[in-house]
């Protein structure tokens, strides 16, 4: 049976996450030919809109109010459930993000449904689709399917291939109004650290440091590197708790997730809460002086070798093509 699919577009400093192209198509493959509404939530999103359509979106609907302007838990859901009662979807995709984290178990327990977080698969199709998510920090996978209900879930960034944006199609734009009331939240300003270049948990390419980096200069070379691939740089928590780089950098069980195309790895021994935030990344490449070191058993590329005379190397058969 084909559904009717709402999908939570995400956006950052007004422009749309990949994420949100991810989603649509997901929930295309959870329509099953049914119909698939982007759903914007902000302040001055309508024009971007069309963007969702060209990627796939039957038509979108958005929702516009001063306090939507930055997320809130409370705002967000007022205004993604006046969008479900409006449209009574028989299932929601969100993005594994942040804000994905926050909102969807709010959203579910509203609804009183199921949620199958992270997902990175989507099998079949429609009442048959059987979602696959890691488990056990990504040791094991398991397949979920929905027997009753709404389909509720969130994707994984850059895991499900976004469809081919076609700027021909065409699809309608409406406003839900609402009024959003008795916030217990109301964000006066946003006060951001200053990040530099691609979004870490979006990066096709990421170059990460270890404590091997040594010191917060050591990671220059690996920033040269990832800015030459396009990329971001990450770190394991040792080098985040030696005040090499920020906390917002670190990857593994307790900081981001990530599943690039390339992970550059320099300097990280491969503890298992560092492994649970990148195994699943596409293309692994370990930099490491100590030929016995954990990341090896999950490289697909190992360099044994002294990251300050291997990264400069990289760098200049990088620069020669
Ligand atoms: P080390 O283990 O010290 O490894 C440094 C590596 O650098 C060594 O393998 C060494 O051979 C190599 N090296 C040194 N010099 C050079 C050089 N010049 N060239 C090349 N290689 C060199 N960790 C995370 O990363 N992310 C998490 O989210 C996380 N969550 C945790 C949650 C819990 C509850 C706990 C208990 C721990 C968590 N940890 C996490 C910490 C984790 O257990 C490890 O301590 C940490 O990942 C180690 O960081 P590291 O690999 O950089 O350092």
């Amino acid at each position: 049976m084909t559904k009717k699919v709402l999908v939570l577009a995400e956006t950052r400093e007004g422009s749309l996450r990949n994420v949100s192209f991810e989603a649509i198509a997901a929930g295309k493959k959870i329509a099953d030919g049914g119909e698939v509404v982007g759903v914007l939530i902000g302040e001055g999103v309508a024009g971007i809109a069309n963007e969702l359509i060209a990627y796939g979106a039957d038509r979108v609907v958005t929702v516009e109010h001063p306090h939507l302007k930055t997320y809130t838990s409370d705002g967000f859901s007022q205004a993604f459930m006046a969008v479900v009662d409006q449209e009574s979807p028989e299932a929601i995709v969100f993005g594994h993000t942040s804000l994905g984290k926050d909102l969807s178990p709010k959203i579910a327990s509203k609804l009183q449904s199921g949620l199958i977080s992270d997902v990175t698969e989507i099998e079949g199709a429609g009442d048959d689709a059987v979602f696959i998510r890691p488990i056990y920090s990504g040791k094991a996978f398991e397949k979920v399917k929905i027997k009753d209900g709404i389909v509720f879930v969130t994707i994984r960034p850059n895991n499900i291939a976004p469809l081919e944006k076609d700027g021909g199609r065409s699809g309608d734009v409406a406003a839900v109004s609402v009024d959003i009331t008795n916030l217990r939240t109301i964000i006066k300003e946003v006060v951001r650290k200053s990040t530099e270049g691609v979004d870490l948990s979006e990066a096709k390419v990421v170059v990460a440091g270890g404590r091997g980096v040594k010191s917060e200069e050591g990671f220059e070379p690996l920033k040269e590197l990832a800015n030459l691939l396009g990329g971001a740089v990450g770190a394991s928590r040792g080098a985040c708790d030696a005040e090499y780089c920020d906390y917002s950098l670190q990857i593994g069980q307790t900081g981001k997730v990530v599943t690039p195309d390339l992970y550059i790895a320099a300097g990280i021994s491969g503890a298992i809460q560092h492994l649970a935030g990148m195994s699943n990344s596409k293309v692994i490449v370990a930099i490491n002086k100590d030929p016995e070191a954990n990341i090896f058993k999950v490289a697909d590329y190992g360099i044994v070798g002294d990251l300050f005379e291997v990264v400069p190397m990289l760098i200049e058969e990088f620069k020669a093509l």
